[in-house]
C-alpha cells in the first residue's frame, strides 16, 4: 500500500450498530497519520446515546445468537477470518499509518487476530457443560452466555485486541458492544465492513470515542451484563468499580513491568541479546507484555551489556512504512513526551545511561515521536524499574544471588508476564514456578502460542484470555437438575 488514498478509507466513520454505519451528525475527532500528522479520517465521538443504541441492538439480537448452533457460530467465525486474511495487508497498513509500527509488526498482529478466530471457532463447538447421575436423576450443568458484553480495548495492538475480545465472546453465543481506542480506531472500524457480510445484524457492534464518555457510558449502561477491558491498571480500576457498582463479571488486562532473566549458563549471548532486545522493542516497546527489566547474571554481565549497547545503536530508527525500519514512532506526541519524561527521571534517580535517551528526527514525519532505543544500568528499587514505561526503555538490573534476584524480578505491582534464558531444565522450571506471572517463556520472550492461558497475576488482570478456559469467562455456569418424577408427599404428609 504506496499511499493513504489505496487503504480505502471513508472520511467519516460513525458507530457501527445492526451492521450500518450510523450517520454522522454529532461531534467528531480526527484520526491522524502517527508520523505526518496529516488527517485521514473523522470520527464519531460517540456518547451515551450511541453506546445504549449500541446495547439495544446487541440486546435485541442476543436471543436469536444464542440459540444459533455452536457449529453455526464456529462457520461464521471461520468466515471473518478467511475475510480478514483476505483483506489483511490493507487492514495492517491502516494500523501503521493510525499508531506507527512498522508493518511487519502490524502484519504480525493481523495474523494473531487471525488465528483467535479459528481457535475460537474451534473452541465454539468443544465447550461442553457436564453431567452426572444424582439419586433419582441426572445433574446437567450447562455453559450459558451473559448477553450483552461491554468491551474497551486499548491503542497498541487494535487488530489482536479487537479478535481477543469479540471472537470469545460471540463464540460462547454473547453479543458484543465494543469500544476501539480514540487513537486507533480504524482498523476495527473496518473490520466491520466484514463483519456486516457476515454475522447477523446487532451481534458485534463497535462504539468509537473516548474513554470518560462512550467507555464511561458503556461500563454504566444497565443492559450489559459483563464487561471485558484491556488498558492501564488505573482505567482498570475505574472499570471494575463500574462493574462491582452493578455486580456485573469484569475481566481485566491490565499493565506489567516483567523481568527477563538472563543465566550464566546460555549458550549463544548473542543469540539471548536479540531476543532480550525484540522482548523490549516489539511494538516500540508499548506492550503491556514487554520485558522491561532485564535481570543479567553478573558471570556474564559485561558481555551482554556490550552487545546489548551494541545491537542498540544498530537499531534503524525511521518511518513505520519504510522497509528498513525496525523501531518506528510512539504513538502520539503526548506519549512520547511521557516516555522522555521517564528518560527524564531515571537520569535524576542515578540510572547510568548506557546508550540512547533522545528523540530522532526522522525526514518527512514532523509529528512522529522517534526515541532512540535506550539503556539504563538501574537498581530495581528506582521507577523506571518499578513503573511501566511504554517506550523503547530497557532496565537492566545485575544480579549474583539467586533468591535474592527472583525477589526483585517478583518485586513489583504486576505480574504479567516473565522470561528466562538458561539451558539447564531443572533451574528453568524451578525459577518459572517461582515467579509471579502469567505467562513464563523459557528461551523466547512473546512466545505467545494460540491457546496458552494468556492473563495476570497482582495487579495486571483478572481471567485468562486466549484459552479455551476464556470460554468459561465469559459464560455462566448453570446447573439443572431433573428427577424423572416428583417425590412422594414426605415435607409434610397428611396424618
Ligand atoms: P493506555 O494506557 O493503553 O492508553 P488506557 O487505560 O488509558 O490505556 O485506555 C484503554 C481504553 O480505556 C481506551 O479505549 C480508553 O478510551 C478507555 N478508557 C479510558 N478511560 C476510561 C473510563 N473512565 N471509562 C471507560 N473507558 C475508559
Amino acid at each position: 500500500m504506496s499511499s493513504i488514498q489505496d487503504l480505502g478509507l471513508s472520511e467519516t466513520y460513525g458507530a457501527f450498530i445492526d451492521n450500518a454505519f450510523q450517520p454522522v451528525d454529532g461531534p467528531t475527532f480526527a484520526a491522524l497519520h502517527s508520523g505526518t500528522g496529516e488527517q485521514i479520517a473523522r470520527i464519531a465521538r460517540c456518547g451515551a446515546a450511541e453506546v445504549d443504541a449500541a446495547v439495544q441492538a446487541a440486546a435485541k439480537a442476543f436471543p436469536a445468537w444464542r440459540a444459533t448452533a455452536p457449529e453455526e457460530r464456529s462457520a461464521l467465525l471461520l468466515k471473518l477470518a478467511a475475510a480478514v486474511e483476505a483483506d489483511q495487508q490493507r487492514l495492517a497498513s491502516i494500523d501503521s499509518v493510525d499508531i506507527g509500527r512498522r508493518l511487519f509488526e502490524t502484519g504480525l498482529d493481523h495474523q494473531f487476530a487471525i488465528s483467535q478466530y479459528r481457535y475460537f471457532a474451534a473452541a465454539a463447538i468443544t465447550h461442553e457443560g457436564f453431567g452426572r447421575p444424582i439419586p433419582g436423576g441426572y445433574m446437567v450443568a450447562r455453559r450459558e452466555p451473559y448477553g450483552v458484553c461491554g468491551q474497551i480495548i486499548p491503542w497498541n495492538v487494535p487488530a489482536i485486541m479487537a479478535a481477543f475480545k469479540i471472537a470469545p465472546a460471540i463464540a460462547a453465543g454473547n453479543t458484543v458492544v465494543l469500544k476501539p481506542d480514540e487513537n486507533a480506531s480504524l482498523s476495527t472500524l473496518e473490520l466491520c465492513r466484514h463483519i456486516a457480510k457476515i454475522f447477523p445484524p446487532g451481534v458485534i457492534n463497535i462504539v468509537p470515542g473516548f474513554g470518560e464518555e462512550a467507555g464511561a457510558a458503556l461500563t454504566a449502561h444497565p443492559g450489559v451484563a459483563k464487561l471485558a477491558f484491556t488498558g492501564s491498571s488505573e482505567v482498570g480500576r475505574i472499570i471494575s468499580r463500574a462493574g462491582a457498582e452493578r455486580l456485573v463479571p469484569v475481566s481485566l488486562e491490565l499493565g506489567g513491568k516483567s523481568p527477563n532473566i538472563i543465566f550464566p549458563d546460555i549458550e549463544d549471548i548473542d543469540a539471548v541479546v536479540d531476543n532480550a532486545m525484540f522482548a523490549t522493542l516489539y511494538c516500540n516497546g508499548q506492550s503491556c507484555l514487554a520485558g522491561t527489566r532485564l535481570f543479567v547474571h553478573d558471570a556474564v554481565y559485561d558481555a551482554v551489556m556490550d552487545r546489548l549497547v551494541a545491537g542498540m545503536e544498530r537499531v534503524k530508527v525511521g518511518a513505520a512504512l519504510a522497509p528498513d525500519t525496525v523501531l518506528s514512532n510512539l504513538v502520539s506526541p503526548e506519549q512520547g513526551e511521557r516516555v522522555m519524561n521517564y528518560i527524564g527521571i531515571g537520569k535524576a534517580e542515578g540510572a547510568r545511561l548506557m546508550t540512547g535517551g533522545q528523540r530522532i528526527a526522522v525526514e518527512g514525519q514532523a509529528h512522529g515521536h522517534f526515541i532512540a532505543p535506550t539503556v539504563f544500568e538501574a537498581d530495581n528499587h528506582m521507577r523506571i524499574a518499578q513503573e511501566e514505561i511504554f517506550g523503547p526503555v530497557l532496565s537492566v538490573i545485575r544480579w549474583k544471588d539467586h533468591d535474592r534476584m527472583i525477589e526483585e524480578a517478583n518485586g513489583v505491582r504486576y505480574g504479567l508476564a516473565a522470561g528466562l534464558y538458561t539451558s539447564n531444565l531443572r533451574n528453568a522450571w524451578d525459577t518459572a514456578e517461582r515467579l509471579q506471572a502469567g505467562s513464563v517463556w523459557i528461551n523466547h520472550y512473546f512466545n505467545l502460542a494460540s491457546g496458552s492461558p494468556f492473563g495476570g497475576f497482582k495487579e495486571s488482570g483478572i481471567g485468562s484470555e486466549y484459552c479455551h478456559e476464556t470460554l468459561n469467562m465469559y459464560t455462566h455456569l448453570k446447573a439443572v437438575t431433573i428427577q424423572t418424577r416428583v417425590a412422594a408427599p414426605w415435607f409434610a404428609p397428611k396424618a
